[in-house]
């Protein structure tokens, strides 16, 4: 919470940082929908209990393969890949809590689709996600937010509170492992009753029996159907998230899915990282890196659920391009604010989730009062930006654990 360290930083950039956004920053409750820590430290050991310099941490990784990986991205311009958060950087960056991904790229090159592992990768690949998750629970590392009200005790606090999402469905089994719909679900409620999972997307860069996939360019042999929309047993995934209080988050799903899950569904959905593909600047369609943004018709259709949307940080995918600012960031959340209300926006950076740049004012998740001021000098009243960065979310969330069933 270093007010000098942020005012230089704004005036590197050419605008002011000020004492009032400072105030509103950090006295909201600051929430985002998506960062994916946890897999850097599956993958390379990264340690998210040390603050790490922007840029640092792979220099010291023993094997060398982040640093390697960042100095390859061919698009990374700014910050590439991850290195973005932290929890120590989250604390000094005013968050309050975030939603911590858990995946399993179900197509890999290495790995046959075929494989037992491909299909079924919950207990190797994702319970060892969600175990290094608890592991910062049960170490106070992290707090958890099982229900909105851990949220506003972490806020009183001031300590970083965090749940898991799992990205994609195929997450918990895919039937060709010969698993039945009930037994995905019988493990879908132990993720929530001992795991810490409060959110499920119904894809990630695939397709599956629940819902087809956006297009992605990481699986662009995958061909994905973008009219496959949620099939009968997505329904049902639907109704079990409804029924045990998850969110379910349509980020990565196919233009039908979004309407069709916005329409089924009963409660508020999010799209945890996404934006407006109609937005002023947004790449043209057979420009964009990824369906990762929503036109206006599937706005609305999210907003009608009550729900959010957060703003991923990537400018690949707002832009086409790496060299985004936060200015073209507060361009998408006007569009969205214009489109459907200010009700309906949330944070959803990414961060971490192998992004190929973040907006060139920032170096990590310690900016992001920055952000705050842009909103602010843009035309957000208090109110909508302290919305934005949390309080729109935890209503949200609110709803989904009120409509609980079971
Ligand atoms: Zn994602």
């Amino acid at each position: 919470m270093d007010f000098e360290r942020l005012q230089s930083r704004a005036a590197a950039h050419g605008f002011e940082f000020t004492r009032e956004a400072f105030d509103l920053h950090f006295s909201s409750i600051v929430f985002d929908l998506h960062i994916d820590p946890l897999i850097q430290q599956c993958l390379f050991g990264y340690d998210l209990e040390t603050a790490h310099e922007p840029g640092a941490w792979c220099k010291t990784d023993p094997r060398g393969l982040g640093a390697r990986l960042i100095q390859r991205a061919h698009r990374g311009k700014h910050r590439p890949l991850f290195n973005h958060t932290d929890l120590p950087r989250l604390r000094e960056g005013g968050y309050t809590g975030a939603a911590f991904g858990i995946h399993w790229w179900q197509r890999h090159r290495k790995i046959p689709a075929s494989s037992l592992l491909a299909r079924n990768p919950w207990e190797r690949i994702v319970r060892g996600q969600l175990k290094e998750f608890q592991r910062l629970i049960t170490q106070g590392a992290l707090a958890f937010a099982g229900a909105p009200s851990d949220l506003r005790e972490a806020h009183q606090r001031g300590t970083v509170a965090g749940f898991a999402t799992l990205e994609g469905w195929h997450c918990l089994g895919l039937p060709d492992a010969g698993l039945t719909l009930q037994e995905r679900l019988n493990r879908l409620r132990l993720a929530r009753d001992h795991l810490g999972v409060r959110c499920l997307t119904l894809n990630h860069h695939t397709s599956n029996d629940a819902c087809g996939n956006g297009w992605s360019m990481i699986e662009k042999d995958a061909i994905p159907d973008e009219t496959l929309g949620l099939t009968d047993l997505g329904e049902e995934v639907s109704a079990a998230c409804s029924r045990l209080g998850l969110i379910l988050d349509l980020s990565h799903t196919s233009r039908q899915g979004i309407l069709d899950a916005c329409r089924v569904h009963q409660g508020p959905v999010v799209v945890s990282h996404g934006g407006a593909s109609e937005a002023p600047g947004a790449p043209a369609e057979e420009q964009a890196v990824s369906h990762r943004l929503l036109d206006d018709a599937c706005l609305r259709a999210v907003a009608a659920t009550g729900g959010v949307i957060g703003l991923v940080f990537s400018p690949a995918y707002w832009k086409g391009r790496d060299d985004g600012s936060l200015d073209d960031l507060v361009g998408q959340a006007r569009h969205i604010r214009d489109i459907v209300g200010p009700e309906h926006l949330a944070l959803g950076s990414d961060f971490d989730g192998w992004i190929t740049s973040i907006p060139k004012e920032m170096d990590d998740c310690r900016d992001l009062p920055l952000f705050t001021q842009r909103l602010l000098d843009g035309g957000f009243s208090t109110e909508e930006t302290s919305a934005l960065l949390g309080g729109n979310f935890l209503r949200v969330w609110e709803q989904v654990v009120a409509g609980r069933g079971e």
